[in-house]
């Protein structure tokens, strides 16, 4: 039987472009980078306005322990240096980039000549981090940094490859065209930690990459693909730990405290690629689709890649843009500026065209819908009431900060009420 959680839902997949193999955007005229792509300290941009730059070349650092250094995807002559809205609402320093079409590559950019096993945990930590990889399943936490403080404490690691967010397929995508870079990023997390035990965990509506990757693992006793049952949201770390080992990770601790460390597929096949051959994070598979978009695609683009430019590249829209979302329909964000630039966790942008508005009211019926989804087992009617009445403390009384926002509550409701939106409001103010 697969396996699988408490709570949830079964949201319309829609993933229409499941069956559409990777394509390679060309490299566009220009790109504009963000300075803080991940969750920490923002960059330092360390070019300026005329400076040439080549692809690869890191153009933003920061001295803080938490942070990922920030590389540019083309080759070319910085324009300016721009302040711009994120894709969650902040204002960050955005270093823009004329492409020269030369794609020259920057000199520090080397191949890796020694063999994984002569590798020590702290080189493997060291290339990761210079290669910038953050999270790419949306959450964009410095990988080094989660693996540097896995060390000692874990026992199993555990790639998500469940992509339950309706609409997304870049992942399926790398599984079935690229397994083996994502093998090759587990053995190399594995042999940084001394791990023995991974679980490649993949939903039932994506059998077609268990096998891809059963085939590539066959023989490999240490790795296993596990088939987890398809329901949203089964790729929240909590949610697939549960899933596979019965752990639940108590409120305020993470997975490595319960002796599990999570990471991506995509992020697992960017640390083979900055290991194998020294290549920073620069370029990320996304899903463009929704019904507003000529053709949905799966595309390989280049970090800083406007939204479009993208769109452009799959024909254009098909009507009136009603709604761009960055990310899935249930975790993303709306975004107010379509030349937003792709960031490492971009994992698709959705296009819905005008009709599909609904109209808006907003009452709650206290018909405890959201409670019976919510896979925290939280109270999110609450949430959503002492919001409104801008009483944050009770929030926190009712472990508000437990919430992963994965929406659950918020689609089930018959009442409209935004509670999500709610709740990162309270998340917001208390967190200040
Ligand atoms: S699902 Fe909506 S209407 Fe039902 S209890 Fe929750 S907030 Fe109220
Ligand atoms: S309260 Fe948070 S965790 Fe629970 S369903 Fe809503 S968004 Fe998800």
């Amino acid at each position: 039987m697969a396996l699988t959680f408490k709570g949830g839902l079964h949201p319309n997949g829609s993933k229409i472009t499941a069956r559409f193999p990777i394509e390679v955007m060309p490299d566009p005229q220009t790109v504009s980078i963000a300075m803080s792509q991940h969750i920490g300290a923002p960059c330092t941009h360390t070019v300026k306005k005329g400076d040439r730059v080549l692809k690869g070349q890191i153009i933003g650092l920061s001295d803080s322990p938490l942070t990922c250094p920030v590389h540019a995807s083309v080759s070319g002559t910085v324009t300016s240096i721009v302040d711009r809205v994120g894709a969650a609402g902040q204002k960050i320093v955005h270093v823009v980039i004329e492409n020269d079409f030369k794609s020259e590559y920057s000199p520090d950019i080397k191949e890796n000549t020694k063999a994984l096993a002569e590798h020590s945990f702290e080189e493997i930590v060291e290339i990761v981090k210079n290669a910038g990889i953050a999270g790419m399943g949306g959450a964009s936490f410095p990988t080094y940094f989660k693996i540097a403080s896995a060390k000692d404490k874990v026992t199993k690691l555990i790639v998500n490859c469940a992509e339950c967010e309706p609409y997304i397929t870049a992942n399926h995508r790398l599984m079935l065209e690229k397994p083996e870079e994502i093998v090759k990023g587990i053995r190399i997390v594995m042999h940084a930690l001394g791990i023995q035990e991974c679980d490649v965990a993949v939903e039932d509506n994506k059998l077609d990459a268990v096998r891809v990757l059963e085939n590539t693992l066959a023989g490999d006793d240490k790795i296993k693909v596990k088939v987890l049952k398809t329901k949203y949201p089964q790729g929240d770390e909590r949610q697939l730990i549960y899933a596979l080992d019965k752990i639940e990770i108590p409120a305020g601790k993470l997975p490595a405290d319960v002796g599990r460390i999570v990471i991506n597929a995509e992020t697992s096949a960017a640390i083979c690629h900055a290991f194998y051959s020294g290549m920073p994070l620069i370029n990320r598979i996304i899903t463009v689709t929704g019904n507003c978009v000529a053709n949905p695609k799966n595309l390989l683009v280049p970090i800083g890649a406007s939204f479009t430019d993208i769109i452009e590249f799959c024909g254009g829209y098909t009507g009136e843009v009603e709604k761009i979302i960055s990310g899935g329909p249930m975790m993303g964000f709306a975004q107010w500026d379509e030349n937003a630039p792709v960031v490492k966790g971009t994992a698709s942008i959705l296009t819905f065209k005008k009709e599909n508005k609904k109209t808006a009211f907003e009452n709650c019926i206290h018909c405890g819908k959201c409670v019976g989804s919510c896979p925290m087992r939280l109270m999110p009617l609450y949430f959503a009431s002492f919001a409104k009445l801008g009483d944050f403390e009770a929030c926190r009384e009712f472990d508000v900060l437990s919430c992963v926002e994965c929406g659950c509550c918020t689609y089930q409701c018959p009442g409209n009420v935004p509670i999500v939106q709610y709740i990162r409001t309270a998340k917001g103010k208390l967190r200040k």
